[in-house]
């Protein structure tokens, strides 16, 4: 249910509030509303599997590795390390400037506002949520409507381990999240696409608030031609199946060279098979599309291109199901290369050299991550050094987000700003810069006061 827009104001006003009664700021009450998620993922397990099959038809085990664990995983080791992240800084300095103290606090921002997206729901709005409470932030979480199931139950479960007057859940579409953005916040954090990212930033620079943008983009593959394609296959398609296609970081299309695409194909064919022996249309491995509007974007998509689809993934909108599907001989111009899939559709793009591949990267926006797969040092730093991306992966997909001591971001148009772990409260935290003057100073200091003499001036 969504909440009623006349009550976001006082919901800010009622947090704000909170932050100034300094009741988040003890490292020890913020480790115990660490553990509180924990405990919350831990207890709700069952009901955010049921929501989340719901909203996106998603496989329990996916939802208990990449989500519930997940969470239980980084909230835990966030309130481990905490006490070493919010410690107080003093650099080092000139001996001469050692009296004044130089010194780094780690304030929290104030009261914060999370979007997140319909992808992974739990994780990404529980991933900034856990910067923020370990940061010592009050916060607005702003669930997408488009996982109904899972923003009513999360709307119904934080009160039961949160005070609602530190941590909120706002429910609804874009006009409560129009009411949210007129509002004045000490940090916003969205993830989502780029075109909402723009109305997100105009609201944000009305305030000067700061803010970090996690957003999407093509994600490309370049396979270097000595790689073993069977197995570059197997972690591609692996990783292209996860939330049927519907990450952030799935591979979005593949450059290959021209002579290898037939076996890339191959071999995609044999691992699919081997992942989905009946098909992945009824298995409940394999996820839905999460609207109706998107099965119909993608299906169209795939009428439009002028590539082979030889991998054909049965359709069935009633049920917005789409089955995985390849297509190869896909050229600039052609629609599957005109914006991010964001689902279980993978192109292929031949190319002749590894120059070609780099080029067409670079004529693209940025991507979130690059995968390379190569055994050969000096392509892998070729392509480290001739391109941009938010990160680089070889030889994998997908992967890369377990490892959480890593910084997760984009650069260019897949957005800025860092996550997750002690990222993310970097992020929630401002670093307040201190000198404390001694009295006893007075006598070094006594040369900046005027009239200066000649003598002064000229040293
Ligand atoms: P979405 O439609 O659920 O939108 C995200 C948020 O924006 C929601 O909270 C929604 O309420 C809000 N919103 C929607 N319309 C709005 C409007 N007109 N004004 C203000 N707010 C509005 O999700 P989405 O954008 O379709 O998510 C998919 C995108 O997110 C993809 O591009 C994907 O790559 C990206 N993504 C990025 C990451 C990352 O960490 N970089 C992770 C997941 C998804």
């Amino acid at each position: 249910m969504a909440t009623p827009i006349n009550t976001i104001p006082q919901i800010r006003d009622a947090l704000q509030a909170t932050f100034r009664s300094g009741l988040t700021r003890p490292i020890a009450w913020r480790q115990h509303q660490l553990y509180q998620l924990a405990r919350l993922a831990q207890n709700e397990r069952e009901l955010i599997c049921d929501a989340l099959q719901k909203d996106l038809g998603k496989p329990k085990t996916e939802v208990l590795m990449a989500e519930v664990g997940c969470i239980i995983e980084t909230a835990m080791k966030s309130a481990e390390q905490l006490p070493e992240w919010a410690k107080t800084e003093y650099p080092e300095v000139a001996d001469w400037q050692k009296p004044w103290k130089p010194t780094v606090y780690k304030a929290p921002r104030g009261t914060v506002l999370i979007f997140s997206p319909w992808n992974y729901p739990m994780l990404l709005i529980f991933q900034p949520l856990i910067g923020a409470i370990a940061a010592g932030c009050t916060a607005v979480l702003k669930p997408s409507e488009l996982a109904p199931a899972f923003s009513q139950l999360l709307d119904e479960i934080m009160p039961k381990y949160f005070d609602p007057n530190v941590y909120r859940v706002v429910n609804g579409a874009v006009p409560e999240t129009t009411k949210l953005l007129e509002l004045q916040w000490d940090y916003i954090l969205y993830t989502g696409n780029d075109k909402v990212a723009r109305i997100v930033a105009r609201a944000a620079a009305k305030h000067l608030t700061p803010l970090t943008l996690d957003l999407g983009g093509k994600s490309p593959v370049i396979i270097d031609s000595a790689y073993d394609i069977d197995l570059a296959a197997k972690r591609i398609l692996w990783g292209k199946c996860k939330n049927a296609g519907q990450t952030c970081v799935a591979a979005d299309y593949v450059l290959v060279q021209r002579d290898k695409q037939d076996e890339l194909i191959k071999a995609f064919q044999k691992h699919y098979d081997s992942f989905f022996p009946n098909g992945a249309l009824d298995s409940p491995l394999f996820g839905s599309i999460v609207s109706d509007l998107h099965h119909k974007r993608l299906t169209s998509l795939l009428s439009r291109t002028k590539g082979e689809v030889v991998l054909k993934g049965r359709s069935d909108a009633a049920r917005r199901r789409l089955e995985p599907t390849i297509v190869k001989n896909v050229a600039e111009g052609d629609s599957l290369l005109e914006e991010e899939l964001f689902g279980p559709v993978l192109p292929i793009v031949p190319v002749d050299s590894l120059k070609q591949a780099v080029d067409f990267v670079n004529a693209r926006p940025r991507p979130v991550v690059l995968y390379v797969f190569s055994d050969n040092e000096s392509v892998k730093q070729q392509v480290v050094s001739e391109t941009q991306s938010g990160g680089i992966v070889f030889n994998d997909t997908y992967q890369q987000l377990s490892v959480h001591e890593l910084p997760f971001g984009g650069v260019g148009e897949s957005g800025y700003g860092y996550q997750v772990m002690k990222y993310t409260y970097d992020t929630f935290t401002q670093l307040r810069s201190s000198i404390d003057m001694p009295r006893e100073a007075e006598p070094h200091l006594a040369i900046r006061y005027p009239p200066h003499s000649e003598e002064a001036v000229q040293a």
